[in-house]
């Protein structure tokens, strides 16, 4: 039987928890055995009870708790030969030999280096004695697999690190918060946010929050007087009427000359230059505290489900493997390249060769730097002479989700930047109909970035009839050139049907481009909507607290969450808060299926349990509704527990969106504007839609969606994240295969 060892070391990240739970119970599940290393490397060089056997318990209920349960800490011993030594001493006397490190670069670069000295400090060990031949036979290689644990997502090879959603969740939160009462007084704040060598939470708050002003490490600005070009616009950005003025700043931030550029030293230019009254915010840990978000949760956790199957599958010949992300699927690339390409950046910064630390950061950093200096902008660039100015539109449809503002903001901002006429129209398609159109000047949107709902109006009206002769007369007469649908499936068959009226109305022959906002995230061509990461962090929030109101009872409880016949909410919230099971429409739900679910909850409160969640997406099943179920458990249960029942319903649509959903919504609306440009200067007019497919972003013709979609249960035919489903149901429950009591309770 393989032993693994897992242990979280260098500076601690939300979720953490969540990668060492999955790594624990996956380890569990794949018949290993799992060893908790406490204290990072520290606890590695100590051994003795340092280093315990961990069980399926000792790990359940830890997914919303931030920090890492197994303690991490820096060691100065471990960065010596001898303390190596003993670490070694210590795994094979515990018959580890598989490692999963979770931690940055510098943890990660300690694993490498105890990993190329294993044979060295093998033969040491068998000359001094301490190792019989058995063992020296036994473990001839050290096996290890890397998770990135940082908040700054610094690191090169994944597109995103453990932590860094939930720090910026709270930047975005403070910053918000900071805004209003800016906007109040009328006063500037510098904000100070972390990242010594990374710039990643500086420039994607930045976007997210629509502040004013970025600086990051990777580039300084690029003129020798930048204080007076960004006083310059904030001071425009006043006039033109904004009411504060917010700069972030990166603790790393440097001018070209590589000189550091703190928050006193901008809260003093501002001062001095604007006089204004100027404030400083240093947000500091709290970056670094609090429950992770829903996103970290669920990217540990699959993360950390494959590290355990990297760690199983390695041989003596394997590289050690860094598993991260790269847009929405899980990647390997090999630890070692990831760490000197992480380092190259770093020096670059150093060297000031800011050129290459861009080059290095990729695609998406340098995209979304450069989309944030268009919408930093206090007015937009003059057309250029002789430019033909475009009139585009811009709506919201379907039924409101978090980030419509976000996307119309971004459009608008992207869309006059270029030179073009902005057209937002009011009420989804009934404005386009009612001739109910505004234009958009440049800081009409202003505060659209943090505001939920729809600033547009949205509904799902789909126009029939008389309907497109109103459409055509307003598009001719408004001279519209391109549309931006943001909305969801009504959009998309609104935007379907103007196609196929072109016959009888040439008016409908303009480009259109659908950028997908539903909660529901129940679209093809598209894995992820706008939206949908708000739905889901409003779920894990409420379910949190559902939990923390059975403190003092054994209870089951049955929460339905929205999703139409998309069980999309269920399931990801079912990872995210390891609840029991999510019956999803997808699936269906059987008579065996409850009596199953009745025999395991009934066996869990026999042997302890404290709490149950059942999450049942709203349409699973038309007779077995969740106050069935939940009566079918109140009487199946007995005394063994309670139960109670929680319909979520419109809070999981409402409040402003997060982060994730502001930096999506922002990206799809600059490659819409792009879309919309392209085609209607080349008098194209193709209708697509834009989504993230795998690690990218594509474009997808309508009719392809269409052929995609299934219309009667309203989603994709394929939904990708149903591979997700037995991962969850693994992580849930223990198989009976490995009941054991000490791998159950151990830890
Ligand atoms: P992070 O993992 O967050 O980058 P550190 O750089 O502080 O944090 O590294 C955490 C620990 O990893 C260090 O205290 C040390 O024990 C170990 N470590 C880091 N670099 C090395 C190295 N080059 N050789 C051996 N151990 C190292």
């Amino acid at each position: 039987m393989k032993r693994i060892g897992v242990f979280t070391s260098g500076g601690d990240a939300q979720g953490m928890n969540a990668a060492l739970r999955a790594v624990v119970r996956a380890g569990l599940d794949r018949g290993a055995e799992v060893f908790a290393i406490y204290e990072g490397y520290q606890g590695l060089v100590n051994g003795g009870d340092y280093i315990r056997p961990i069980g399926w318990n000792a790990v359940g209920g830890i997914l919303q708790m931030g920090g890492t349960i197994i303690g991490t800490a820096r060691s100065a011993e471990f960065r010596t030969r001898e303390g190596r030594v003993r670490a070694a001493y210590n795994l094979i006397k515990n018959g580890i030999d598989g490692l999963v490190v979770i931690g940055g670069d510098g943890s990660l670069t300690g694993a490498d280096v105890l990993r190329s000295e294993w044979p060295g400090i093998l033969d040491e060990l068998r000359q001094d004695g301490q190792i019989d031949e058995d063992e020296y036979a036994r473990y001839p290689h050290l096996a290890i697999v890397g998770l990135v644990g940082s908040i700054d997502n610094d690191m090169w090879g994944t597109d995103i690190t453990i932590g860094a959603d939930s720090a910026l969740h709270r930047i975005t939160y403070a910053v918000d918060c900071i805004s209003s009462t800016a906007a109040s007084h009328q006063r500037a704040f510098v904000v100070e946010v972390m990242g010594r060598n990374s710039g990643y939470l500086a420039l994607m708050s930045a976007l997210a929050t629509g502040a004013d002003w970025a600086l990051i490490p990777e580039s300084p600005p690029d003129v020798e007087n930048w204080e007076d070009k960004m006083c310059e616009v904030l001071s425009a950005g006043r006039k033109a009427g904004r009411r504060d003025s917010i700069v972030i700043v990166a603790e790393g931030a440097i001018d070209r000359n590589g000189n550091e550029i703190s928050a006193d030293y901008v809260c003093k230019v501002l001062a001095e230059r604007l006089h204004e009254d100027v404030r400083v915010t240093i947000l500091g840990h709290v970056q670094r505290g609090g429950a992770p978000s829903s996103y970290d949760r669920t990217m540990s956790t699959l993360v950390g489900v494959a590290a355990v199957e990297e760690i199983l599958g390695a041989t003596a010949d394997s590289t050690p493997q860094l598993i991260g992300m790269k847009g929405n699927r899980v990647t390997r690339l090999p630890l070692m390249e990831c760490v000197e390409k992480t380092r190259a950046i770093n020096a670059a910064i150093r060297e000031r060769n800011f050129a290459q630390a861009m080059e290095l950061r990729g695609r998406g950093f340098q995209e979304s730097f450069r989309i944030l200096r268009t919408l930093v902008r206090a007015l937009p660039h003059e057309p250029k002479p002789g430019q033909r100015r475009l009139n585009l539109a811009v709506m919201t449809a379907s039924a409101p989700a978090p980030g419509m503002n976000t996307a119309v903001r971004a459009a608008v901002r992207f869309g006059l930047d270029r030179g073009h006429h902005m057209l937002g129209i009011n009420n989804s398609f009934l404005g386009l109909i009612e001739n109910d159109i505004r234009e958009f000047g440049w800081m009409d949107v202003d505060h659209w970035a943090s505001m939920g709902g729809s600033e547009l109006g949205t509904n799902r009206h789909v126009p029939v009839g008389k309907d497109f002769y109103a459409i055509a007369r307003t598009i001719e007469e408004r001279e519209i050139d391109g549309l931006l649908i943001i909305g969801g499936w009504a959009g998309y068959t609104s935007a379907l049907h103007l196609l196929h009226e072109r016959e009888n109305f040439p008016a409908f022959d303009i480009p259109i481009i659908c950028l997908p906002a539903t909660i529901n995230n129940n679209l093809p061509g598209s894995e992820l909507s706008v939206g949908a990461d708000t739905a889901l962090n409003n779920i894990v929030d409420a379910i949190n607290k559902i939990k923390q109101s059975a403190v003092a009872s054994r209870r089951c409880f049955v929460v339905e969450v929205m999703g139409k016949y998309c069980g999309y909410l269920a399931l990801m919230s079912m990872l995210a808060t390891g609840a029991e099971r999510a019956y999803l429409n997808e699936e269906g739900v059987t008579l065996e299926d409850l009596y199953c679910d009745v025999q395991m909850l009934n066996t869990g409160f026999e042997h302890g349990k404290r709490l149950g969640v059942m999450l049942r997406n709203e349409r699973a099943h038309p007779l077995y509704t969740t106050q069935f179920m939940a009566d079918l458990f109140e009487a199946e249960g007995g005394d063994l527990y309670e139960v109670r029942m929680s319909v979520l319903g419109h809070l999981q649509q409402g409040g402003d969106p997060t982060p994730f959903d502001r930096i999506l919504a922002t990206r799809y609306a600059h490659r819409c504007i792009g879309f919309l440009e392209e085609q209607a200067s080349a008098k194209s007019s193709d209708v697509t839609c834009i989504g993230v497919q795998g690690s990218d972003y594509k474009l997808s013709d309508i009719d392809e969606i269409v052929r995609r979609y299934d219309a009667k249960h309203e989603r994709p035919k394929e939904q990708w994240w149903m591979g997700l489903r037995d991962i969850a149901q693994m992580l849930a429950q223990p198989g009976p295969q490995y009941r054991s009591k000490r791998m159950l309770a151990g830890g």
